[in-house]
């Protein structure tokens, strides 16, 4: 059951922080592409940082503890823009919640797995943010609860041109026959934070690029991922228990380099670096995994809902990409930042600022309303899908002098977001937001997360905002 009146506390505790905060977090449209432009960390995010310690666990009683997950490989062939099944494997990896989500069509997403049983019973997966995933990815890797019998898989996804979500491959699929991950031995494992609230999510934390000489480091920067959750207004908080998980890496992250092709696997803990075998953009600003079943099979060393990186690098960059990974730079001294931003990504988000070139998490040309949470095409009355959250008085599409730097408000439907991509299409809810340069989470970002969480049930409860607009 879920706990209306926690969440009810948690919303009015979130309207009074969103009163008291100073005036230099409403920032207007600052680009994200400029790092000078971005919130340091306080110290006052050290000393929460402080408040919190790492316990060792036993990882194999975590493992043992897990629920059996069938995970599908599907490679993408460039030349022909085709998917092509590759292997299914057995992980010891799923928890409660990928067994609840598995079995509701997904909202968010834009490649889409359906694994369908002897009995007809459906379970679904669903990754990526736009058609440039797949080529920045170069494979989808789906997880789902392993069925008992013989199944047939569906891959479902977005047309690169139309933007409509077609079925591209079906396989069938004898779970009998996939090979279990290979364990990897000496991966220290401990509990930086306790769910207080159900359902459980579980993050876990891997150390990507370290060296032995890291490894306590490591940990303190995965408290600092447990404070600055707890100093924001995350709405799901209070559900993520958080474990952090090192090994050490051979090689660094280092700077970012096109060292040709074929794309050399690298040789860290997660295999992560810069894409530039997708030049797009600002590719040297995010990583992605050199081989996605390195990278797939390195996370289910411990059981896990939301993987995220913390990678031991100081420069500026960072990345999210729905439900395929989050990714940081642990020293960076504006690690709050982008950790909140990114893990938006992560959760379906997309850009609220302008400027820097076109985003990765573009979705194709066609496409007539993109599912990211926080970005619509369609900003008119009875039509704008956030339009439940303003007040009934804003005018929409709103115009730019209708927001009140000094309020933070009105919310409406901007125009803006999605940083150069689909220029003059792309409206936002406003301009204080973290998907931008702000401080925290929008209330409808906040509504996104929210619905991203709960899209698993069905019933759902109605979300808690402390004000309606
Ligand atoms: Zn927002």
């Amino acid at each position: 059951m879920y706990h209306c009146e926690h969440l009810i506390k948690i919303y009015t505790f979130i309207f009074i922080i969103g009163l008291s905060m100073p005036l230099s977090s409403r920032l207007l449209a600052n680009p994200f592409h400029d790092p000078t432009q971005i919130h340091l960390d306080t110290p006052q995010l050290d000393l929460l940082t402080n408040s919190f310690s790492s316990t060792p666990l036993d990882r194999n009683l975590l493992t043992a503890q897990a629920l059996p997950v069938l995970r599908i490989d599907i490679a993408w062939d460039e030349a022909s823009d085709s998917f092509n099944y590759v292997q299914g494997k057995i992980e010891r990896s799923g928890t409660e919640y990928l067994e609840a989500k598995s079995q509701v069509y997904p909202h968010h997403g834009s490649f889409i797995g359906v694994l369908q049983d002897s009995s007809g019973q459906k379970r679904y997966s669903s990754i990526g943010t736009g058609q440039e995933f797949r080529r920045l990815s170069r494979g989808l890797a789906f997880r789902f609860p392993a069925p008992s019998s013989a199944s047939v898989f569906k891959l479902i996804a977005e047309d690169p041109i139309s933007g409509n979500m077609v079925e591209r491959l079906m396989v069938n699929i004898d779970p009998s026959q996939a090979e279990s991950i290979r364990p990897l031995d000496d991966i220290d494992t401990r509990l930086i934070k306790s769910a207080t609230a159900s359902p459980v999510i579980r993050l876990v934390v891997y150390a990507e690029g370290y060296t032995e000489q890291g490894r306590e480091r490591f940990f303190n920067k995965s408290k600092k991922v447990a404070a600055s959750f707890a100093d924001s207004n995350l709405p799901t908080e209070a559900n993520l228990e958080i474990i952090a998980a090192f090994t050490p890496s051979k090689l660094a992250l280092g700077t970012p380099r096109n060292l040709g092709t074929p794309v050399p696997e690298r040789d860290s803990f997660l295999g992560l670096y810069y894409p530039y075998w997708n030049n797009f953009g600002r590719w040297y600003h995010v990583v992605y995994p050199t081989r996605f079943q390195k990278y797939r099979d390195a996370i289910a060393q411990v059981p896990y809902d939301y993987p995220l990186a913390l990678i031991d690098s100081n420069q500026y960059w960072g990345v999210g990409n729905y439900m395929e990974l989050t990714a940081i730079p642990a020293e960076s001294t504006s690690f709050r930042y982008l950790l909140l931003h990114e893990f938006g990504h992560f959760l379906g988000l997309n850009e609220e600022y302008e400027g820097g070139g076109r985003t990765e998490l573009e979705f194709a040309p066609g496409i007539t309303e993109p599912w990211s949470q926080n970005i619509t095409f369609n900003p008119g009355a009875g039509e704008l899908k956030w339009a439940n959250h303003l007040a009934p008085e804003t005018p929409l599409p709103t115009p730019r002098e209708h927001w009140n730097p000094s309020q933070s408000g009105p919310l409406g439907a901007y125009q803006g977001g999605y940083a150069d991509s689909a220029s003059g299409k792309s409206f936002k809810p406003g301009f204080s937001c973290i998907m931008e340069t702000s401080q925290n989470f929008c209330l409808i970002c906040q509504r996104g997360i929210f619905d991203e969480f709960i899209s698993w049930q069905k019933g759902r409860p109605e979300f808690a905002f402390g004000q309606n607009h």
